[in-house]
């Protein structure tokens, strides 16, 4: 056993710490101004952004998942649509297609990348089928430019989910300004985070965002005149000041995922068992999570969930953070028995759900304790 060490997979106090003048002055003179709701800092984060992303229109709401919600009611999709996604993802991504009263329909991933296989997905577009909803998960961008080619043969809409890739590239352009909607999360972990929940939308398309500010507002484009059912979801001023200064950050921070996710490369090439992640040519990622396999192969055979878990609990008895994003695909969870996905029709994604682990991975993880996490990592493999 080696010896034991503390290693987070994310250490969002030592990000605070590095940038704490900045932040708690622009907080202080908030809560000092007596303005919380909207505002100059509202406004100028949601230019600021919608400029960093590359589009006309920027829209910030309460969270990722609103910025999703608010996508599907502003393209007017509802019931007796179909909505077609990816199984391996966080529940908010297909959750909002069910809130809006359409359903979803799961394609499998490609193994090498943990996205949608494109392949795929052509097959499972149907006459009620109206839009696409990709997920860069991890921080890898998707091949968009194969996407929208289908998308637009097919007349869909194509509603990015960015949560886990602010920044990421496909094609020298950012994601979420390549779909017709481009839905962002600032929750915490995510690779620009407040300190609490946020979220955006972006477009290039001035009628959606405009039908997007007024779904946000309570459906209310003048005050106190309702002209659709709406919600209330807002980026607040404390918020969107914290964002402004992190914003600044974020390409800094991106570039140093980059470099971590490079020496992992480097340290886990070749270790029997472990596989590491893939980028496709084209696309820049920006490592929300580095993300392995962990493969039983003799070990265990069929019991390679047991593995993965067993590695997971030795990592941690020994001072290494990991995390399993994702332990159940989202077409086997039981609010979705409805919809009659059986076990083994979407392998690909169940496999993964078995198989992966994510490393720590976090701006300011330095080289050793990196090493530390690999060091500990083949320590428990041969255990
Ligand atoms: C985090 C996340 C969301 C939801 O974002 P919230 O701000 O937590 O609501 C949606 N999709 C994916 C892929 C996410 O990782």
């Amino acid at each position: 056993m080696v010896q034991s060490v503390n290693i987070p997979i994310l250490d969002l106090a030592q990000q605070y710490a590095n940038i704490e003048a900045e932040v708690s002055d622009a907080v202080l003179k908030v809560l000092a101004s007596g303005g919380y709701i909207g505002g100059s800092r509202v406004l100028g984060f949601e230019q600021q952004f919608g400029a960093y992303i590359g589009v006309s229109e920027c829209v910030v709401c309460n969270s990722g998942t609103d910025a999703l919600y608010l996508a599907l009611r502003a393209l007017e999709i509802g019931s007796g649509d179909e909505v077609i996604t990816t199984p391996f993802t966080f529940f908010a991504t297909t959750e909002v297609i069910s809130a809006v009263g359409a359903t979803p329909v799961f394609v499998d991933i490609d193994p090498q990348t943990f996205n949608l296989d494109i392949d795929q997905l052509a097959t499972a577009i149907t006459n009620k089928t109206r839009a696409i909803i990709p997920v860069h998960l991890f921080g890898q961008p998707l091949n968009m430019t194969a996407l929208m080619a289908l998308a637009s043969a097919h007349q869909l809409a194509v509603i990015e989910d960015c949560a886990q890739a602010t920044g990421a590239l496909w094609a020298g352009q950012k994601v979420g300004s390549i779909g017709h909607i481009g839905c962002f999360s600032f929750y915490p972990t995510k690779n620009l985070g407040a300190c609490g929940d946020g979220g955006a939308v972006t477009t290039n398309d001035p009628a959606i965002a405009a039908k997007i500010r007024m779904l946000r507002e309570h459906g209310s484009e003048n005050r106190y005149l309702h002209t659709q059912i709406g919600i209330n979801s807002r980026l607040d001023a404390l918020q969107a000041s914290i964002l402004q200064i992190k914003l600044r950050y974020l390409d800094t921070w991106n570039q140093q995922r980059q470099a971590i996710a490079h020496r992992y490369h480097q340290l886990l090439n070749h270790i029997p068992g472990i596989v590491i992640p893939q980028e496709l040519s084209g696309g820049q990622g920006v490592w929300n999570q580095y993300t392995i396999r962990l493969q039983a192969g003799e070990r265990l055979g069929a019991l390679s969930n047991n593995y993965r878990d067993k590695v997971r609990q030795l990592l941690q008895q020994q001072g290494v953070g990991s995390m399993v994003y994702y332990p159940l695909p989202l077409h086997l969870q039981p609010v979705y028995q409805n919809l009659g996905y059986q076990l083994g029709q979407l392998p690909v994604a169940e496999q993964a759900c078995h198989e992966v682990l994510s490393l720590p991975m976090f701006p300011e993880l330095s080289q050793e304790p990196q090493e530390q996490v690999i060091y500990s990592l083949k320590d428990c493999l041969s255990n």
